[in-house]
């Protein structure tokens, strides 16, 4: 079996070709820069090394996944000989809502039932929808399936999905904690629990620490709680993105900087987080470089970033009840030491005690992080949301057989 796997951004579409069960990556790639100047197509067969980069004009989506399909079908470089040999196709949707605790097959009732969900990922599910309403249109007969990355959150109980606000604002207009990044903490609290060797019970948190980041608390296999919220500005601080911050002071600064509703969005989803405290940049790389050059808002950016992680594993720890391991995952995750580091030093009250040798080589893979007589395990675990994509595609093209 093979499955495309769709990640449709409103600039980008990324993909990957791949075997469900096996794992085996056939093809993996990206379009960059749709409907902007100098778009282009990247490609790669990682069995080979082959690369290729195919700088084209891609005005819209549709136009983008015809240069991939042509890409991943070619004569000489492709890796299959025609889309008839591609089985179906697994989309990522940001936002499945309430509605939506599973993975399902698209048709035209899901993707109405899906859009109802647009104005609670308004970034993210249009560009999502549009690519599979393209793939339908270029791939006709094939299978689409739609995995959430809100899904696995679905069995948070309603004490930790709810907000104190009026309870009409939960029954008309939806508003409570969803939480992103569900196939990643699926996948990564998965590998744990196999590593500990399926526990009948189990108490995990997963800290995915990217660009966006956030955290999860899983008990027994099930999330109970995240850190992203109605939205994926909740919680950690991220990137560009703020995280916690009181929210009066959201009308607070409006009011004061005279800002329009678009301005002050933008200025809490684009110009906070790392950017917003250092000023220099967003990327964790370049915040690790300014404190080796000694810079105070780059040290400050880290220590915040560090503070507000280490308060959420207290508390999730605290939710559970206990805690048996903690996986760091995402860019950060599974590369910044120091981050890792930063985050359980001092979580020793509660079992968990890293070695830091160990912690600051740059082994890939999996990696025990944790000393022999830690009682916390302490993981790195990459994550691989495509394989969760095409593993589920997999499973719900056969239960609809
Ligand atoms: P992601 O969104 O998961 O792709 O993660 C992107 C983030 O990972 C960016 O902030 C990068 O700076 C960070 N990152 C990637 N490689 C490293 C590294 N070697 N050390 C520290 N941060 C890294």
């Amino acid at each position: 079996m093979k499955v495309l796997v769709i990640n449709c951004g409103s600039s980008s579409l990324k993909y990957q070709l791949l075997n469900p069960s096996t794992g085996e990556l056939f093809a993996i790639g990206l379009c960059d820069r749709i409907g902007i100047a100098n778009s282009k197509l990247e490609y790669e067969i990682p069995a080979t090394d082959f690369e290729l980069e195919i700088n084209q004009d891609l005005p819209n989506h549709k136009i983008a996944l015809e240069l991939v399909v042509k890409t991943i079908t070619d004569k000489e470089h492709g890796v299959v000989a025609s889309i008839e040999e591609i089985d179906a196709i697994g989309h990522r949707i940001v936002h499945g809502g309430e509605k939506f605790a599973y993975s399902v097959m698209l048709d035209e009732t899901v993707l109405a039932a899906i859009e109802e969900n647009n104005e609670l990922a308004p970034l993210h599910n249009p560009a999502n929808l549009m690519g599979v309403r393209t793939c339908m249109e270029l791939m006709p007969g094939k299978p689409n399936v739609a995995v959430f990355d809100t899904a696995f959150h679905q069995t948070m109980p309603a004490k930790a999905f709810m907000y104190p606000l009026p309870y009409a604002d939960y029954t008309e207009l939806k508003v409570r904690k969803y939480g992103f990044h569900g196939t990643s903490h699926l996948f990564v609290s998965n590998e744990m629990n196999r590593i500990m060797g399926n526990p009948e019970h189990s108490k995990i948190i997963v800290c995915h620490l990217g660009n966006g980041a956030s955290i999860t608390a899983v008990q027994d296999g099930k999330s109970v709680d995240t850190s992203m919220g109605l939205t994926p500005l909740q919680g950690l601080m991220m990137g560009t993105r703020c995280g916690d911050v009181d929210p009066a002071t959201v009308l607070f600064i409006k009011n004061k900087r005279n800002l329009t509703d678009k301005e002050m969005d933008d200025r809490l989803n684009k110009q906070s987080g790392i950017l917003g405290i250092f000023g220099k940049s967003s990327d964790c790389r370049d915040m690790e470089n300014g404190i080796k050059a000694g810079d105070e808002r780059a040290i400050l950016a880290e220590d915040m970033m560090i503070y507000r992680l280490k308060s959420y594993i207290g508390a999730y720890s605290a939710a559970m009840g206990g805690l048996d391991a903690i996986c760091f995952t995402g860019g950060i995750g599974e590369n910044s030491a120091a981050i890792r580091e930063g985050a359980v030093k001092g979580l020793e009250f509660i079992g968990a005690k890293i070695d830091t040798a160990i912690n600051s080589t740059r082994k890939k893979g999996i990696v025990k992080l944790s000393t022999e007589d830690s009682r916390v395990l302490i993981y790195k675990i990459p994550t691989n949301e495509e394989l969760v994509i095409a593993r589920d595609t997999y499973k719900i093209v056969n239960e609809n057989k």
